[in-house]
């Protein structure tokens, strides 16, 4: 059976880019999860903030679109609210201002952001002991829900005929003299496609082998602890994230959620808990915030983070394989920006050829090899 567009990974990516098309008025689109449930990697393990102080305007621009769709979502998207915004202390120390400077002139609402001295920091955050310089609220960032969000996006693509096909994963390609044309599952089922977009997040490299691309991507694993019920904790306490001290945490199921801001490339298939790393979290959340592993770990994971050499996103066409292309390498930004990826990724599928500022920083092109003359 023949598809227009295929869709392989329905996380995050893979459903905003259904969403996105389905908009769009695409026909003939298929999504392929391999697990029997969907978001069921990074999506569902990861700290739900949204956060568009990032490291490069390009994914700033996609962060600021994400959560205007978050804090005012298109009509009949969902019946939830998406984003608690109960705002988001960046601690960037003494050298961050120029980030800073270079970040707010991207802001829509720079007005949301106030700095804060010692004190007014520990009057929203009475538990932090850590260092306080550079300290801001970003009183219009929080809490994404991540799982309605998820959900909303399938429905809304599923609803305008995008078939959503859960525990079935792609094995290998179909390859003609020049690209790819189709794709084989594990069931042994053939799918051809005219276009095939990689949404396959830690998994993403290695079909980028299987595919014959020459782009490479690494899967980068990251913990994060959740401490145990305790009734002192203020569930509307913001988010705090400290960029000298690499650490962020944030209320979560009555305990807080820790995360020491680990980084150990993986291979996607071992990706597993380390216990050590738990250790780590404990010791350097316990420094930063006297008494909070005085109820202990209720819950410890680690997910992937997905990233190229030059750690942007790559979204669009393969630099050299035809009807191939590419949603990945979203690295710790993939939920915040996921409005903003999947319709760009729909415009490169559309054949729009988006050549804007954003759209050419994140293009995958930007990794052709040379051809010697
Ligand atoms: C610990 C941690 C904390 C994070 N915190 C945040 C945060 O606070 N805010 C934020 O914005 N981002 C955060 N991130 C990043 C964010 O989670 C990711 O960028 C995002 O979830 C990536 O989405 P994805 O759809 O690309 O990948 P995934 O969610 O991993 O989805 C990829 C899907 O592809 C499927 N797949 C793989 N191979 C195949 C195949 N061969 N055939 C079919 N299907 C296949 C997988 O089963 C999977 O469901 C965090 C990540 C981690 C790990």
């Amino acid at each position: 059976m023949a598809h227009g567009i295929l869709i392989i990974g329905g996380g995050i990516a893979g459903a905003a880019t259904a969403w996105h098309l389905a908009q769009r008025g695409a026909r003939d689109v298929t999504l392929i999860e391999r697990e029997g449930d969907f978001g069921a990697h990074a999506t569902s393990q990861n700290a739900a903030i949204l956060r568009t102080f990032t490291e490069g305007d390009a994914t700033a621009a996609l962060a600021h679109e994400t959560a205007a769709l978050l804090s005012s979502p298109p009509e009949g998207f969902t019946q939830v609210p998406l984003l608690d915004q109960k705002g988001l202390i960046l601690q960037l120390g003494l050298a961050g201002e120029q980030e800073l400077v270079r970040w707010l002139d991207t802001k829509p609402d720079p007005d949301k952001v106030i700095s804060l001295d010692a004190a007014a920091l520990r009057e929203r955050f009475p538990w932090y002991s850590g260092p306080t310089e550079g300290a801001y609220l970003v009183e219009d960032e929080g809490e994404i829900d991540v799982a309605a969000l998820l959900e909303a996006y399938l429905r809304g693509a599923r609803e305008a005929g995008v078939e959503l096909r859960a525990g079935t994963g792609v094995t290998r390609f179909l390859r003609s003299a020049t690209g790819v044309e189709g794709v084989v599952l594990a069931s042994g089922e053939e799918l051809r496609a005219s276009k095939i977009i990689i949404c396959a997040g830690g998994w993403a490299g290695q079909l980028a082998e299987a595919a014959g691309s020459e782009l490479r991507l690494e899967a980068r694993r990251r913990h994060l602890m959740v401490t145990s019920t305790d009734d002192t904790i203020d569930p509307s306490w913001p988010i705090f994230w400290s960029y000298p001290e690499a650490f962020y945490t944030r209320p979560e199921s009555g305990g807080m959620l820790l995360c020491a801001c680990d980084e150990e490339v993986v291979e996607p298939d071992a990706c597993r808990v380390e216990p050590e790393v738990g250790e780590q979290i404990a010791e350097k959340a316990s420094r930063l915030i006297e008494g909070v592993m005085d109820a202990g770990c209720a819950h410890l994971w680690a997910g992937m983070r997905t990233f190229t050499s030059d750690d942007d996103f790559l979204i669009g066409p393969d630099p050299d394989v035809d009807g191939l292309f590419w949603a990945a390498a979203l690295g710790g930004h993939g939920v915040s920006c996921s409005a903003g990826v999947g319709r760009l990724a729909a415009a490169h599928l559309l054949d729009e050829e988006p050549s804007d500022k954003t759209a050419r920083a994140l293009d995958p092109r930007r990794f052709r090899v040379a051809q010697p003359s």
